[in-house]
């Protein structure tokens, strides 16, 4: 059975531990959109490495990860994470058979990055909260068809003119607002030509990788990043990343058609959390600050690389259901579990009013999106409970049992795992989408 991973809110949601899980189970792990905006922190003999862009299965020995053509490909970044596994022992063999990348994906350049930092300054207030990282600057390159790829890397004869069609605009652009940023397409060249060299080994055709893998009924996991709240076309536009972060991203990401495909599970919170700008209907931050910091200590719900405030909000069961609708959960992991311990009562979003109206329909128009007011249900927490001693969902508090059913009922989708804690034994698995 093939499994797809997906966050099924605003990103953030404990994808990284579910990823680890199910990675032993997979043979073949793919990340298949995003870039290295994303960001797993592993702990491999006492050194914390943080991987952006590398699946977390190549902590697992003996398995395949491959990066495909639906990923925006930082290669310096590639290269840090490879040296960093090495040193640190986490990455058995030779890297360039553990890991491939697909001749498709396309590569970030510097000035990528020097476009999304030139933007995000500014900006002023109506900065997106990129990572600045260029990855949307790369994937706007790719749809324009001003795109470098890996495999063009590869092929100095007619990189040069590629190049040279990349920078022109952006030059126009970085003289008038940044001139210290201009191109030079000599040296631009050069560092292509550079990273092509290293980079030649792991290039591969990923495509034919998972055709071959599926024959061989090799399992394979899928691993999303971000949140389907944030998906390019269905998710809150404009405060949304720039791929397909939803489970068709993974159909188009990769170029294996659906019967490659089995299960597609669902990565959510036990409550909501959104980084940036952009309107979230179940938000406590003007209601209750107090309890919003609660949480958000609680949970640690700072950004791992910038340390920024996530906002907080309770279960939305409106967006969760909607994203239920636009991947075609088979199952859901419910994370963070354990932050919501001990709380006497909880709030649940069941619908939305909107213009006087009320509905249980979620619309993705940001503008629509914020003049809803939540309609709660409040429900009864559960008390701290010794999560060890739990085999089975019935061994649960009745009141989290009553949570789970609220949520399967609102969602459409079965709990399939729940996660009480951020280490690998404090989970729960109701049932293994890999079977067996
Ligand atoms: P991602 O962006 O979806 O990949 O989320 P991360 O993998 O970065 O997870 C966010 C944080 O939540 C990490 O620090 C995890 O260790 C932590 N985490 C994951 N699951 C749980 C859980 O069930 N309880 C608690 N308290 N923390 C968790």
């Amino acid at each position: 059975m093939n499994v797809v991973i997906v966050g099924a809110q605003w990103g953030d949601e404990g994808k990284g531990k579910v990823v680890d899980l199910y990675s032993s189970r997979a043979e073949v792990i793919v990340r298949y959109q995003g870039g290295n905006n994303a960001g797993h922190t592993l702990v491999v003999n006492g050194k914390k490495t943080v991987l952006h862009l590398i699946p977390s299965g190549i902590l697992h020995p003996d398995k395949l990860c491959l990066i495909s053509n639906g990923v925006v490909f930082d290669p310096e970044n590639f290269f840090t994470e490879i040296e960093s596994l090495v040193a640190s022992g986490g990455l058995h063999g030779k890297p360039s058979d553990r890991v491939k990348v697909s001749d498709r994906a396309h590569v970030i350049l510097p000035y990528h990055r020097a476009l999304d930092r030139m933007r995000e300054d500014r900006a002023g207030a109506g900065k997106l909260g990129t990572t600045v990282r260029g990855i949307g600057p790369a994937y706007e390159d790719k749809v324009s068809r001003r795109g470098i790829r890996v495999g063009d890397l590869l092929r100095p004869e007619s990189l040069k003119t590629k190049l040279e069609r990349a920078i022109e605009e952006k030059n126009v652009l970085f003289e008038r607002h940044s001139p210290e940023n201009r191109v030079s397409l000599d040296e631009v060249y050069a560092f292509c030509l550079k990273i092509g060299e290293k980079l030649a080994p792991y290039v591969t055709d990923v495509h034919s990788n998972l055709y071959e893998a599926v024959d061989q009924k090799r399992p394979i996991l899928f691993e999303g990043a971000q949140g389907t709240l944030l998906d390019v076309d269905h998710g809150t536009y404009p405060f949304v990343t720039s791929s397909s972060t939803i489970m068709g991203g993974a159909l188009t990401g990769t170029g294996l058609g659906a019967t490659g495909f089995g299960e597609t599970i669902g990565i959510m919170k036990a409550y909501t959390t959104r980084v940036g700008s952009g309107p979230f209907p179940s938000e406590i931050e003007d209601t209750d600050p107090a309890l919003a910091e609660k949480i958000r200590t609680i949970g640690k719900e700072f950004g791992a690389t910038t340390g920024r405030k996530r906002r907080i909000g309770w279960l939305d069961l409106v967006a969760m259901r909607y994203a239920a609708e636009v991947n075609g959960f088979s199952g859901l992991a419910l994370m963070k579990v354990d932050v919501l311990n001990g709380f006497d009562e909880l709030q649940v979003v069941t619908a939305y009013e909107v213009d006087g109206k009320t509905t249980t329909r979620f619309s993705a128009d940001a503008e629509t999106l914020a003049r809803v007011k939540p309609v709660l249900k409040t429900v009864a927490g559960w008390p701290d409970y010794d999560a060890s001693k739990v085999r089975s969902v019935l061994d649960l508090p009745r009141s989290l049992q009553d949570y789970i059913r609220l949520i399967e009922d609102g969602v459409g989708a079965p709990v399939v795992l729940l996660s009480t804690g951020p280490g690998r034994e404090e989970t729960l698995v109701i049932r293994d989408p890999f079977g067996g």
